[in-house]
């Protein structure tokens, strides 16, 4: 049987971040028991349902999953070592918030088996930092560093994020270059996305902050993440995700190859044996579905082959080795050049697109009019008749 990624949504945070649409919380500190023990029941009910399967990595995202005690995180893995065969070289990645770490839970959390850890530093600029509602300064990002490295911390990302209010280029070079110096295994570079409904979005939209970088201010960002990252040793492997050699982290590549994955823990999505599902957003409905030992969720669109080939190519082609041709050929019985014959033809002919038997990929400037391959792959698709759904 296949192997399956593991994924653990703690959905706690000491305070919202102004650009935060995530399903997180604050204000549940005192029930983090009764959530872990939820969490705990759904992974042996999870078990229960679906078999013991042999898991290759384990995400335990946020939210803020450093908000747990070490004992908390502990209870958890016993948990899916007794349920699960994970397998004796997965990848187990933390998220965790510089603002919120101590060294005897980095320690516990080493000891559970966490062996990557993933620090949301996002700037190296106080001012940035507090426009955007983080809990933390940059001198606490570099002394989580070191605390994280003293834990026995071997792999270690830093999220940055860029396109922030009234930032310069010149900002966000001074962060780059600061968090290298930190020397990192992994740094994953975002771009701000303005999420309608967060304080953020109302802050930019009635000009109560900075405006948002113009775009040649962007391009600029752009730039300076790709050669600074280069020359610093990081390879680009995916659009925001640069790591150094045999860093890169395993558990997101089994999304963008759109592997299977079981998420456990409020509103964590699952793609399991063909069928997607995903728990309820609500604190009181999730905690009441997992304490009555409850596996029923709520099924999700998004599965028929169509819908599965198209995301089986704008997952991969995030990726800068791109789509692998020959899994794809295997898994849909046609093959990709046949879906889309126009789009791909006029992609390589424009030079954005490079193909041969194994795999299909963007090239560089691919990558940078990414959305647009993707468009037109789409309206391909929705051009023409699928019968076979
Ligand atoms: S710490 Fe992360 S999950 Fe929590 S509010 Fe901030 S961005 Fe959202």
């Amino acid at each position: 049987m296949e192997t399956i990624s593991l994924y653990i949504h703690i959905p706690l945070c000491v305070k919202k971040c102004a650009y935060c649409d995530f399903a997180s919380f604050s204000g549940h500190m005192e029930q983090r028991d009764r959530y872990v023990q939820a969490v705990c029941r759904e992974i042996r009910a999870q078990a229960a349902f679906f078999g013991r399967r042999r898991i290759v990595t384990v995400f335990f995202g946020g939210g803020t999953p450093t908000l747990l005690s070490g004992k908390q995180i502990q209870s958890i893995m016993q948990t899916v070592n007794d349920c699960f065969d994970v397998l004796p070289d997965a990848e187990i990645s933390m998220e965790g918030n510089p603002g919120t770490l101590n060294m005897k839970n980095l320690r516990a959390y080493h000891e559970a088996g966490v062996n990557r850890l993933s620090l949301g530093v996002q700037s190296m600029d106080d001012s940035l930092l507090a426009a955007i509602g983080r809990i933390h300064t940059a001198k606490e990002a570099e002394a989580a560093v070191r605390m994280a490295r003293e834990a026995g911390f071997e792999n270690l990302n830093l999220d940055l994020m860029y396109g922030l209010p009234g930032q310069t280029a010149q900002q966000w070079r001074d962060t780059l270059q600061k968090a290298i110096a930190l020397k990192p295994d992994h740094l994953s570079c975002y771009s701000l996305i303005l999420e309608e409904g967060t304080p953020l979005f109302d802050s930019v939209n009635r000009g109560r902050c900075a405006p948002l970088p113009d775009e040649d201010a962007m391009e600029e960002m752009d730039a300076l993440t790709m050669r600074l990252t280069r020359e610093a040793g990081y390879a680009q492997y995916e659009v925001s995700n640069f790591a150094r050699a045999g860093m890169q982290c395993r558990h997101n590549i089994v999304y963008w190859e759109c592997l299977p994955y079981l998420g456990v823990g409020l509103n964590a999505h699952s793609d399991m044996d063909g069928r997607r599902f995903y728990n309820p957003q609500s604190w009181e409905e999730y905690l009441e579905m997992a304490e009555r030992g409850d596996t029923v969720r709520k099924e999700e669109g998004g599965g028929s082959r169509t819908e599965r080939m198209f995301e089986r190519m704008m997952m991969g082609l995030r990726q800068t080795k791109g789509v692998d041709a020959v899994r794809f050929a295997r898994d849909f019985g046609v093959q990709a050049q046949d879906v889309w014959p126009e789009t791909m033809g006029e992609m390589t002919g424009k030079k954005l697109m490079a193909s041969n038997k194994e795999r299909i990929r963007l090239t560089q400037r691919g990558m940078q009019v990414m959305n647009g391959v993707l468009v037109s792959l789409m309206e391909e698709m929705d051009s023409k008749p699928q019968t076979d759904d």
